[in-house]
């Protein structure tokens, strides 16, 4: 059932948001998208987001945070860092960008006030858990009941993906009709590259592993 109200999705260009992007199509009348510039190493990103939001039919916008990589030191925002290749044993690994989604979402519940949308959406997950502890649910709920404190709003955050892993994301993408799509217009690559990407950075794996799990059940079972 389509609600008649509006949705906002964070969104990054990656394969968790551009599903979300296609999900969110699917359950709001009308859906828009939000970038952010964050410093991130690869500033491609943005274009290849927006170029997704044209085909997908959504209004595009893009906020410049970049600040974010100067609060902090990570491997996506500095060149110099080597990026941790597996989960540390203890803590979240080098690629964690520490107050992204905090930033994000408080960002985009601001703009949506404005925009008098009340629903956001956003491709975090806690199943395929990278270490990152704002990917989790109870950082989400906790951010919807401060949010809507802090602008005395009924503010909704969606998170489709959280209780899914990679292979149940490409399903929902094939499912949606955008495997495709999201296969090769999407950019979740450490190291920059569209696609299939690298195909050994902690990304790229989880990424190619779930499309390969995916497949493999569809080959032995087509009607799923
Ligand atoms: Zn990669």
């Amino acid at each position: 059932m389509i609600s008649e109200e509006k949705a906002l999705v964070v969104f990054s260009g990656g394969q968790d948001s551009t599903t979300c992007l296609f999900w969110a199509r699917e359950h709001f009348a009308e859906v828009s998208a939000l970038s952010f510039v964050y410093g991130q190493k690869h500033a491609r990103e943005v274009e290849l987001a927006r170029e997704i939001a044209r085909k997908a039919h959504v209004d595009f916008d893009c906020m410049d945070v970049s600040f974010i990589s100067r609060l902090g030191s990570n491997s996506l925002t500095d060149t110099s860092i080597e990026m941790d290749r597996e989960k540390p044993a203890a803590g979240p690994p080098n690629t964690f960008v520490p107050g992204r989604n905090l930033f994000f979402l408080s960002i985009a519940a601001v703009y949506a006030r404005e925009h008098g949308i009340r629903h956001l959406v956003t491709g975090v997950s806690q199943t395929d858990f990278s270490g990152y502890p704002d990917c989790r649910d109870a950082f989400v709920k906790s951010l919807n009941v401060t949010l809507n404190l802090a602008m005395e709003e009924q503010f909704v955050i969606h998170t489709p993906l959280m209780w899914i892993d990679k292979c149940e994301t490409w399903a929902l993408a094939d499912r949606l009709g955008v495997l495709d799509l999201v296969r090769k217009d999407t950019l979740t690559c450490y190291n920059g590259i569209q696609g299939d990407g690298c195909g050994h950075c902690p990304a790229c794996r989880l990424r190619r592993e779930g499309l390969e799990k995916y497949l493999e059940r569809k080959n032995k079972d087509p009607r799923i």
